[in-house]
This record gives structure tokens, sequence and C-alpha cells, in this order.
């Protein structure tokens, strides 16, 4: 057993010691190769070593110490039990040493000494590799100063080629060699499956074909310069860096190097292993210990490393941030009664809208059973907070179907604030907690702060936004009509749908009360749908009374263009209807024009393709930029009261009314005065060139049956 060359306690691996030391062993005079025990004992000698230390095998094998090889001076220092450890603790080492032949000369040899460990990690024993190079030495000390450095380091990779050839080539990992430069001096035949060259292809060249741009060797990777002087051979800790292949993918790449001095040149050794699978695998691992199983969205750990990074974030940028905690109202009596797989659907399809509640930057995960969170940075003092609660009251209130089932569900949104409510993710997942629970007490489906003094400023807007939910459905909701006139004369030739909510408690409120509520929690597309129908079928009936010259306008908030289906929906309660697009206007703000975004452009062009004229409300307000009207399919513009207001006191606003008409001229864009109150504005306005009007001096915003009166009434005097 003892000096078997196939022991699988030498090689660890009995087919691959087959594989290959035998070939080199029986070869190799050259290579004096010596197994060793795990305590130095001798327990494989070949012909090389029986050359090289003059001892028999049958002498050494099994009864001596390697101690043997070594010099009085060097057993004197404890040398070969140092030299040892040296090599099970870093993997390997390499020396230029002095060593004893049998018969008491004394020569210089490299050796290299690799531990063989088990897979636990124990040491096994050691490989011994050495050659005498005295003669070597001889003729490069004489010749040292006239070599260059290049053919040192040929010199230094015959030297390396050779002892690698033995090791390298069976390893599983990439073995490359590497000058100072980075030119790859010798890689084994593990690299060409890596990376997908061929041996030749990769010789000479960079090693940035295969490890792009990511090592430095000039810093010296193997730690400190003193350690490498000591030893001349020296392992980095493995490192993980991103290889290229052949067909251009990345691979996952650990690497370490050890750096390699032969006389003046340095060799870089680079132990390449691709850990793909290893990585897959720990990413696999990773998402599920990560996410949600049922929803896919991230966990209770993914979620509070989110915050934490969060709230280090708004800490930096001295910013706020919330928590938001939300707990569906009556899923377990869904799970109960309905079975857990329908449940699980539910909860799902919640997911799923909750996602679409969030902006970018915002994070969101599920906490188990019918609990989510939510957390976000603040801009806005509370308010991003308010509306994405808002949001998702909303997002929630449609109902969900689940097989053959119309599942209605509410949230309870409990939000928390940092720093006021918490300076940690755990602190702050608290307090939104417990502020949900006060929802939950307060009647559910709707939000609570965990600081008191913002729950009366946010409960009222509650209270509003509930309201508004039912608005539609209960037909509070009206459409009042204010005219248009022309400024010559008077006469109504349009009007403006303006929308009015009878709101039972309170009586009377008007749009500046409600509509921006409706606009940030999307309550606008289902109210806006409404006005839309409203004033087409008012614009009906008057068509039929024979006023078929009357335009109306109405309103479309910014948010409406947000919303896919705008034109589409526009077509159909044209044609729903029976009114000519051509007798309808739209108003438009600045703040759409100004977005410019492919598909805002794309609807109005097609707006205005089927003869929609469009105007811009409130023009002044906003941006001000009469140039960048002409890229828009625009036919008027509409001033902001607010100049009209002010214009005949104050000249600036009269010089910019007087502007506004005079460009709008040029532009050949119509112009309407908002907001006219006096005779004097009229006549001002009149005497700038200013055709069309609207306001208090000629008419105030009247019921449809008012406004039908006032046409009645005027094609009597005019006709
Ligand atoms: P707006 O589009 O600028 O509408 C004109 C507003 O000015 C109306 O207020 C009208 O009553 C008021 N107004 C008219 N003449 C005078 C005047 O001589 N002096 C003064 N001080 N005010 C005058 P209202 O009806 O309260 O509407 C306010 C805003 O609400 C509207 O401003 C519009 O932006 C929005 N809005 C109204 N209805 C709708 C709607 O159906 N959809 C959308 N998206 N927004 C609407
Ligand atoms: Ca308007
Ligand atoms: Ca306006």
């Amino acid at each position: 057993m003892a000096g078997n060359l196939f022991d699988s306690t030498i090689f660890g691996d009995a087919a691959h010691a087959l594989e290959f030391i035998g070939g080199v062993l029986q070869a190799s005079t050259e290579y004096s190769i010596i197994g060793l025990g795990f305590d130095g004992t001798i327990l494989l000698w070949n012909e090389g070593a029986r050359r090289l230390y003059g001892y028999e095998p049958e002498e050494v094998v099994g009864k001596a110490n390697y101690a043997i090889l070594h010099t009085p001076e060097d057993i004197q220092t404890d040398a070969p039990h140092k030299v040892l450890a040296a090599a099970s603790k870093s993997g390997k080492w390499e020396g230029t040493v002095p060593r004893r032949h049998k018969n008491g000369r004394q020569f210089i040899a490299r050796v290299v000494i690799t531990p063989r460990r088990e897979a636990s990690g124990k040491i096994l024993g050691y490989l011994l590799i050495s050659r005498n190079i005295s003669q070597e030495i001889r003729l490069t000390e004489e010749r040292q100063t006239e070599l260059d450095a290049r053919t040192l380091a040929e010199t230094a990779l015959r030297d390396s080629e050779a002892r690698y050839r033995i090791v390298a080539e069976t390893a599983t990992d990439a073995i490359i060699s590497f000058d100072e430069a980075g030119k790859i001096l010798f890689v084994n035949t593990a690299a060409e499956r890596i990376f997908g060259y061929v041996v030749a292809e990769m010789l000479q060249q960079s090693l940035t074909l295969l490890i792009p741009g990511s090592l430095t060797v000039h810093d010296n990777p193997a730690g400190t310069r003193k350690s490498v002087d000591e030893q001349k051979y020296v392992y980095s800790p493995a490192v993980e860096l991103s290889g290229r292949h052949r067909d251009g993918h990345l691979i996952p790449l650990e690497v370490s190097i050890g750096e390699y001095r032969q006389h003046r040149v340095r060799i870089f050794t680079a132990v390449v292993r691709d850990v793909t699978e290893r990585k897959h695998a720990e990413e696999q691992v990773h998402y599920l210990a990560h996410h949600d199983a049922l929803t896919g969205l991230p966990n209770r750990v993914l979620f509070r490393d989110r915050i934490s990074q969060m709230i280090a974030q708004a800490r930096r940028n001295r910013q706020r941030m919330a928590v938001l905690f939300l707990d569906l109202d009556g899923f377990k009596y869904i799970n109960d009664s309905l079975g857990h797989q329908v449940g699980d659907e539910l909860l799902r399809g919640v997911a799923e809208r909750l996602r679409t509640c969030l902006r970018q930057g915002d994070s969101i995960g599920r906490l188990g059973g019918d609990e989510f969170v939510v957390s976000l940075p603040i801009y806005e003092e509370g308010r991003d907070a308010v509306s994405i609660a808002e949001k998702i009251l909303t997002a929630l209130w449609e109902p969900f179907q689940v097989g053959q089932e119309e599942l209605h569900v509410s949230g309870s949104i409990g939000i928390s604030l940092y720093p006021t409510d918490g300076e940690d993710a755990e602190a702050l997942m608290r307090a939104a907690d417990s502020a949900m629970y006060y929802a939950k007490e307060k009647g559910r489906n709707n939000y609570q702060f965990f600081t008191p003094r913002l729950n009366d400023v946010a409960q009222r807007r509650q209270v509003l936004v509930n309201r508004l939910h039912h608005a539609l459905s209960r037909d509070e909701f009206t459409l009042v009509y204010q005219p248009l006139v022309e400024l010559n004369g008077g006469k109504i030739f349009g009007g403006e749908a303006l929308l009015r909510w009878h709101r039972p408690d309170v009586g009377l409120v008007l749009p500046s009360e409600f509509i921006r509520v409706t606009e940030e929690t999307g309550l606008i597309t289902a109210i806006g749908e409404w006005v839309l129908r409203q004033a087409c079928g008012q614009l009906k009936q008057w068509r039929e009374r024979g006023y078929l010259n009357l335009r109306i306008a109405v309103n479309l908030s910014s948010e409406q263009f947000r919303r896919p289906g705008l034109f589409d929906l526009v077509v159909r309660i044209l044609r729903d209807s029976g009114v000519p697009a051509v007798a309808l206007d739209f108003e438009i703000t600045e703040g759409v024009l100004m977005e410019q975004t492919p598909e805002n452009i794309e609807i109005l062009r097609r707006l205005a393709g089927i003869g929609i004229q469009l105007a811009v409300d409130d023009f002044g307000t906003g941006y001000s930029s009469l140039a960048y009207l002409h890229r828009f399919p625009i036919d008027s513009i509409k001033i902001d009261r607010t100049f009209v207001h002010r214009m005949v006191q104050d000249a600036n606003d009269s010089e910019i009314v007087s502007a506004i008409i005079a460009m709008a001229g040029r532009l050949k864009l119509g112009v309407i005065a908002e907001g006219v109150e006096s005779a004097e504005q009229a006549d001002f306005l009149r005497a700038q060139g200013c055709r069309a009007a609207q306001g208090f001096y000629y008419h105030e915003p009247v019921s449809a049956q008012a406004f039908g009166a006032l046409l009645d009434e005027q094609s009597v005097r005019f006709s």
C-alpha cells in the first residue's frame, strides 16, 4: 500500500491519479516527485527522486521522514516542519533552497509543495516536486546582468510551465499564468472549457481577453511586498470577477492569484473557477429566501432590508420617507367561507393592483396573511403618503373577479413617517402597524397616520375621498354651463361645461375643492367620462332644438391623458350621443402640452383629426410660451382670468394680455378672455382685437335649463 502511486490517500481522487501521474512519473527523471503523509513520512518516491536524492524507494518509502532531504542547518532551524506548515497555510509553498543528496553533497533545488486535502479540508499529505537547478543558477548568476527581462521571463516560464504541467492539466479550474503586462504565458485545457477558446488562441493574448479590465497586476495581489520577497510565491485570497466567454457572455468567476518572482521577473498565476452554477443556485436560494411564494413580492426579510436602505438614503439626503401598512378588511371571512384557493387568488390580485399604485423608487412587500407593506420616499410633506394611500384604497375599490365570484374587499392602512415616528425599520413598521389598527377601529377602508396631528388634516381629506367614491353612483354631480360670448354684441356662441357637486351633508361644492383630489386618486377617469357623456347628451338636445352652431367646451384633466383609451372613449361617446365632433371643444392645460409625451401628441392629433377643437385653458399661468403652440393642433387659447382681472390697473398685465392677443393672431389662434367682470375690461379687450369672452359680466355659469332659456331668448333677440 505504502508507496503506491495511485494511493488515493495521496491524490484524493484515485481516478485522477491514474490518469496522469502514471505517465508523468514513468517518464520523469528530471523531476523528483515525492508523496508525503501528513506528518512528512515519505509515501511515494519516483525515479527522479531516486536520481536527485540518491535513495532507493525501499530505503525511504514508509520508513523515512522527508527531513532527510534537508541540510543539517535546515533541520536545526526546524525548516522541514515550517515549510509543510507554510504549504498547508497558503495552499502551496515554493522555494529555491539547499537540499542534501544521500552522499552528503548539497545542491540548490526548486521545490514546490502542495498539500492534499480531504473534502473537509483536513490535510491528508503533500506532494513535493523538486528539481536540481544548481547548474542554472550558476549560469544565471554569470549572465544575469546581460539578460534582459524578456529572456528571464522565458526562463521563468519554462520552469513554471514544466511545473504546472504536472498538476495543472488535470485541474477543473483554469490556470493562467501571465506576465506583468498581462500577457498570457500559459493556460491549461480547463480554460478552454470555461472561456471557449482553444489554448493556442489564448497564449500570448492579453489577460483582458478573458477577464476584461479587472486585474491590476501591478498592485501586488498577494499582499505585502515583504512576503513576496521572503517566500517568492504567495497566493491572494479568492476574489469574484467577471470573465468573458468567446461568445461574449459574462461568466462569474472566482479567482485567486499567486505571484511568483524569479530573479527580477514577476510571473502571476491565476487559478480561475467558473462559479456560474453556484451563483445560479445561490440566486435561486436567495430569491426563495427573500420573496413571498404566493405573490412574488419581497417578504419580510427583504422588505426590512429595503426600508433600511431607504432610511439610510433619507438620512443622507435629509429627506423624509413613509411606511404604509395595509391590512385587507374582511379577508379572513372570504378565506374561511370560500376556501384558501379563492383567498390565494384574491391576494395575488391585490398584489397586482398594489404594484400599479407605486411610483419608481417605492417598495412593496407582503408580510404574510393579508398584510402588505409599502415604503416610499417623501418629497412633499406628508402628501405623497396620502396620495399613495388613497390610490391603494381606490385601486381596491373595484371588485375582484375570482373564478365565478365577484369579490369586494377594502383595506385599512396605517402610515408612519421617518424620522418623526421612528428612526429604523423596526420602529417604523411597528408604528405603521399600530396606526393600521387605529384605521380598523375607525371603520375600515381608510388610512390613519401614526402621528395624530397629521390625522386631522388627512381625515378631512379622507371623508372627502370617501364621499367622492359614492358621488357618481348617488347622482350627486351636475353640469352647469357658462356662456361664451362674442365681445362685439354679446351673442352667445357656445358654453363651457363646469362640474358641480351637490354633497348631501354640505351643499354645493365647487371644483376647486375636489378636482385635485379626484385627479390624485384616479377618480377623475370615471367622473371625466360622466362629464363628457352628460355634456354631449345635453348638446344633442340643444342641437335638436335648432342650435346647430352651438359649441360646447369640456375640460379635460391632464390625468385623463395619462390613462390609456381616452381617444376611443371620446369616439364612443360621440357615436352614442349622435353629436358631430366639430361641435365639441376640449379645454386642456398647458401641462398636457408641456409633457409632450409621444402618447399625448398622438392623442391630440387624433382628436383634432376627427374635428374636435382644442383650446389651451388658463393660458399664461403655466409656461407662458406661445412658441411651442404651433407644434400642436391647437385652435384657440383662453387667457387666464388673473390677467384679465389685473390688466386695467396693472401696466404689466395689460402688456401681457395685448402681447398674447397679438401673437395669437399671428399664429392664427382664436382667443377667449376668461373672467371678464366689467365693461371696462370688455372695452380694453375689444380694443386689443380680442373677439370672444367669458365672465360674470356677461353670464355666470347656469343650469342646463337656464342656459337653454338664454339661447331661446337670444334667438328671438338676434333673429
Ligand atoms: P376653468 O376651466 O378656468 O373654468 C372657469 C372657472 O372660472 C369656473 O369656475 C367659472 O365659474 C369661473 N369664472 C367664470 N367667469 C368668472 C368671472 O368673471 N370671475 C371669476 N372670478 N370667476 C369666473 P369653476 O366652475 O369653479 O371651475 C373651476 C375649475 O375647475 C375650472 O377652471 C376647471 O379647471 C375645473 N373644472 C370644472 N369643471 C371641470 C370638469 O368637468 N372637468 C375637469 N377636469 N375640470 C373641471
Ligand atoms: Ca376651462
Ligand atoms: Ca380657465
